[in-house]
């Protein structure tokens, strides 16, 4: 099965910040999970490039846009590169690749008819490179979001027949319900939809940082249409003399924040279906992670910076706190309080720890030979089911309770081996087939666990499957290996500070 993810691209006129990473991890975890599972698996990210925003910045600093943008893309590739992202692309909306295919795109969707001449007049904010409707408007004729005046717009440009598309658009939501996720999204979305779609401005004539309409050269698109393209439009050139839009369209899963749940659920699919192309199957919402300000940790400040704590801690404890702490899907609070107290109490305590010290005493009392023996019943009931659980949890990418299910039986193991105390097993000759069912559980315990944590931290799982000898990354049911293996002890995989 053909499986295709997003994260959104990042608008380059700024620096790179935790809401990127957040994205890219989330899509990044769901990659390498397929992958696991055998699938045939792309994922894509890159930056938005284009429109007023980065023209006004690039003005402010006596730049060109493309200086600009070829300044500000590096720093989000260097982002993801960090985070541990197993992208297939870096898609840039100034590649050579994306503009051709972006004019064919449009100009199929001006061949369907849905493509008119008009005059724009109403109001815009150009922070958000958007046009608002009334309902979109704040006190004193402001933008909600950035509040700052709206410009009122007067303008001919072309226009997109959005309004074509409602009905379509309502039945797709309500028929198949889990395309947007969480529901309530969803409700946002249908909500959006049922108040009424008038048509949208598809190019701007008095910006000329953009992509230039085929037809009418004078004007370029509306970033948004341009930008939001390149989920299609990096499958055609993204391997060099191959197509892949056969292969991977229509995506699996965008992957996004809740700001810009209104482009992706209405304009894009709309956009597709003028172009003749099918919408995208599913899109998951994800929230904002809040700072606040009064938790201050002792080596990070009040700021979870991204790159500071990669620097410090690693990538693998960035992913695994984010997903951890914050029910993804919703807003939540995060601290670099809370991200140190759960890196020591479970990344180093629960998880760490017990991986160092179950393979200390197989090398202390096996010689590092896992013991062939019989899997121990007890484990085997609470490990049974745990792929197909996890599995099912992150089809519908609910990241975080694939997390909880696994961190479960990691609190699991840890009790087992207070419960089977092997240190006093080993005083005892008597109980040496005791001891080999402990280790023997032990082991195939971690193992079965770090394919499952693989996703969510990949460096110390690396390290840890292959002190336990296992050279395959594909997911493995608990006790299908009976032992005799060797491992190794390892360094602990998370230092304490
Ligand atoms: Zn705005």
């Amino acid at each position: 099965m053909s499986y295709y993810v997003t994260t959104p691209i990042y608008y380059s006129n700024g620096e790179p910040h935790l809401g990127h990473a957040y994205s890219t991890m989330a899509a990044d975890i769901l990659a390498r999970h397929m992958r696991q599972r055998g699938e045939d698996v792309f994922m894509l990210t890159g930056t938005d490039e284009h429109g007023e925003p980065i023209a006004l910045a690039a003005e402010a600093e006596g730049v060109s846009p493309q200086e600009l943008v070829d300044r500000n893309a590096p720093k989000f590739e260097d982002l993801v590169e960090r985070v541990d992202s197993t992208h297939d692309f870096f898609i840039r909306t100034t590649d050579k690749g994306h503009v051709e295919r972006v004019q064919e795109l449009v100009t199929r969707v001006r061949d369907n008819g849905y493509v008119y001449q008009g005059t724009y007049e109403g109001w815009y904010c150009p922070r958000c490179a958007d046009f608002k409707n009334e309902s979109e408007i704040g006190p004193g004729d402001t933008c909600p979001i950035h509040e700052i005046p709206l410009l009122r717009e007067k303008e001919e440009n072309w226009f997109f027949r959005l309004s074509a598309f409602q009905e379509k658009l309502e039945k797709l939501y309500e028929d198949e319900p889990g395309r947007i996720m969480p529901d309530f999204r969803r409700n946002e979305a249908l909500s959006f939809i049922r108040g009424g779609l008038r048509d949208v401005s598809l190019s701007r004539s008095q910006l000329s940082w953009g992509v230039p309409l085929p037809w009418d050269p004078d004007q370029v698109m509306y970033v948004w249409f341009d930008a939001l393209s390149n989920y299609y439009t990096a499958l055609g050139y993204a391997r060099e003399g191959e197509d892949l839009s056969e292969r991977y369209w229509p995506a699996s899963w965008h992957i996004l924040a809740k700001d810009i749940l209104k482009f992706h659920a209405v304009y894009w699919p709309a956009f597709l279906m003028a172009a003749g192309l099918e919408p995208p199957q599913r899109m998951f919402i994800h929230g904002y992670l809040l700072m606040g300000e009064k938790k201050m940790s002792k080596s990070l400040g009040n700021v979870l910076d991204p790159f500071e704590v990669i620097e410090k801690f690693g990538a693998d404890a960035l992913r695994f706190y984010c997903f951890r702490e914050v029910s993804f899907g919703q807003d939540g609070s995060i601290s670099t309080e809370g991200f140190e107290k759960r890196y020591e109490s479970e990344l180093a305590n629960d998880f760490g720890n017990l991986a160092s010290r179950s393979l200390a005493m197989v090398d202390r009392y096996r010689d590092g030979l896992v013991p062939e023996t019989d899997a121990d019943p007890l484990l085997l009931a609470d490990f049974d089911g745990i792929n197909e659980r996890v599995s099912a949890l992150l089809d519908e990418a609910q990241i975080g309770q694939a997390l909880e299910e696994i961190w479960v039986l990691v609190r699991r193991l840890n009790r087992y081996v207070e419960e089977s105390q092997p240190w006093v097993l080993a005083k005892d000759e008597g109980d040496a087939a005791r001891l080999d069912q402990v280790l023997n559980g032990l082991t195939e315990g971690l193992r079965v666990l770090s394919l499952l944590l693989h996703p969510y931290l990949p460096n110390s799982t690396a390290t840890l499957l292959a002190a336990l000898g296992e050279p395959e990354l594909s997911l493995r049911e608990f006790a299908s290996r009976s032992g005799g293996q060797k491992v190794e002890r390892i360094e602990p995989l998370f230092p304490k500070l």
